[in-house]
């Protein structure tokens, strides 16, 4: 097994991670700004270094501080969480070219997946299904461009092939701004990613966000632990994310999850991955790969009774997968709302002391978050302080133990979005299940 791990991460996944990795007997060295100094998990590690100051530029961020501390202290893995480095195909192949394991797929994967022109090739070779499209990048031939989007037909949306984030799109509804629109997102793209390479697919007015988590070993198995819809978003945030997708039948589940693993044998997948679709009257649309974990894995986990973390470490390890794919049961209805610490009404960020907290508690509660009472959340970072992920045997049940969980948790001293979440858990559509993406920003008048 792995003997010592360096999570380069913080908040509430390092502290997961960090968990998994106290189960299995590894050691922890955790990395931190000097912000950061206070965060739990830095306080439960065996050792802890110190990479920089507050700004992730200078510390999360900074691949040579990263590298160094796990050569300091011996560590002979590095776990990248989510954000920051975790899908930094330059630090991935540092990390194996400087001796130790990247706990992740191969560099060259992630660099192939996080070009979304290749990434949507290969999942078409794959037999994946996506959305109807230019098939590459966009070239500067007028003519060219307005038959493209006719044979589409329209609205159509142009990308950007090295965008992120929700950015770098527009979305074209008539032939006359077509080509103005290209040129705009172009200039743009290459201003803010420095990559102004874009594509054009058709634009799906009403789809819910749908994605398939998988886990793959380095021996070419590859299985999938079903999916989750995670369509209440807010700037293409997610907000509040269930497994199963309300609606999607067995049959719907087993032909895209056996598609997804597919593709994960065919391209040499390796580690826990998730394939996001668009979903539109029941068909589905690849739009893009995380070569990562993901922040709403614990839906997952709960409906599946699977490890995500462990098995991402036992595959890096050199491990079989402990599962094969009939041991994949879907259990119940899990829910996950993430807790920010922001306005709930301008969703500014609210950082701050937490004068007092308590978690709540009870059947199928589970609470992933690093704040305590006389924690200060630094202004420096992602505004997310924690999730409430609730499990029970449907899905109105798992609801009323969020709205339980909901009405049980403090969080004094900042503001946080917690009734905001309350609000949800109570909204009609909502409980009926299968709401689209635009829903909640409808909902808030922001739509
Ligand atoms: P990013 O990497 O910036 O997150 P994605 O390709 O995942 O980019 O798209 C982000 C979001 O943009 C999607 O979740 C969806 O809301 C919207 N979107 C992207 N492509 C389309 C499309 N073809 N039709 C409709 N909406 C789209």
């Amino acid at each position: 097994m792995l003997s010592k791990v360096v999570i380069a991460n913080r908040g509430e996944i390092a502290l997961r991670i960090l968990r998994a990795c106290r189960e299995m007997g590894i050691k922890i060295v955790a990395v931190h700004s000097s912000a950061d100094r206070d965060l739990k998990h830095v306080r439960l590690a065996d050792e802890s270094v110190c990479i920089g100051p507050p700004p992730s530029s200078d510390s999360y961020l900074n691949i040579p501080a990263v590298i160094s501390a796990a050569e300091v202290t011996d560590a002979v893995a590095i776990h990248p969480g989510y954000g920051f480095l975790a899908e930094n195909a330059d630090f991935a192949e540092q990390v194996e070219n400087s001796g130790f394991i990247f706990i992740g797929p191969r560099p060259e994967t992630i660099r192939m997946m996080g070009d979304k022109v290749s990434a949507i090739a290969k999942m078409k070779q794959a037999g994946v299904p996506c959305v109807p499209g230019s098939d590459g990048i966009l070239d500067d031939d007028n003519e060219k461009n307005l038959r493209i989007a006719a044979e589409i037909g329209y609205p159509v949306i142009i990308k950007a092939t090295g965008g992120g984030g929700g950015r770098g799109m527009r979305v074209v509804r008539s032939e006359a701004t077509l080509l103005n629109s290209i040129s705009l997102t172009q200039g743009e793209a290459g201003a803010t990613f420095g990559n102004d390479k874009v594509y054009m697919e058709k634009y799906l007015e009403n789809p819910r966000h749908v994605e398939i988590q998988v886990l793959a070993d380095s021996y070419g198995n590859a299985i999938y632990l079903g999916e989750r819809d995670c369509s209440m978003q807010r700037r293409h945030q997610k907000m509040i994310e269930e497994a199963p997708a309300p609606g999607l039948t067995a049959e719907q589940r087993r032909e895209i999850g056996e598609n997804c693993a597919q593709a994960c044998r065919d391209i040499g997948y390796r580690g826990a991955g998730t394939f996001e679709f668009l979903y539109e009257n029941g068909e589905f649309y690849f739009i893009e790969m995380n070569t990562r974990l993901q922040v709403e894995h614990p839906v997952t986990e709960l409906v599946t009774g699977v490890d995500i973390v462990r098995e991402q470490l036992l595959i890096a390890a050199g491990k079989t997968l402990t599962y094969k794919q009939e041991d994949i049961k879907i259990h119940g209805h899990a829910m996950e709302c993430r807790i920010n610490a922001e306005d709930p009404d301008n969703f500014l960020p609210c950082p701050g002391i937490i004068s007092r907290y308590h978690a709540p508690g009870g059947p199928g509660v589970r609470v992933d978050t690093h704040i305590y009472s006389g924690y200060r959340v630094p202004p420096y970072y992602d505004s997310m302080i924690g999730k409430l992920i609730t499990h029970s045997d449907n899905r109105d049940s798992a609801m009323a133990r969020m709205r339980i969980a909901l009405d049980e948790i403090i969080i004094d001293g900042i503001k946080t979005n917690v009734p905001l979440h309350k609000n949800l858990l109570t909204d009609a559509m909502f409980l009926a299940g299968g709401v689209n993406i635009h829903y909640l920003e409808k909902k808030l008048g922001i739509g």
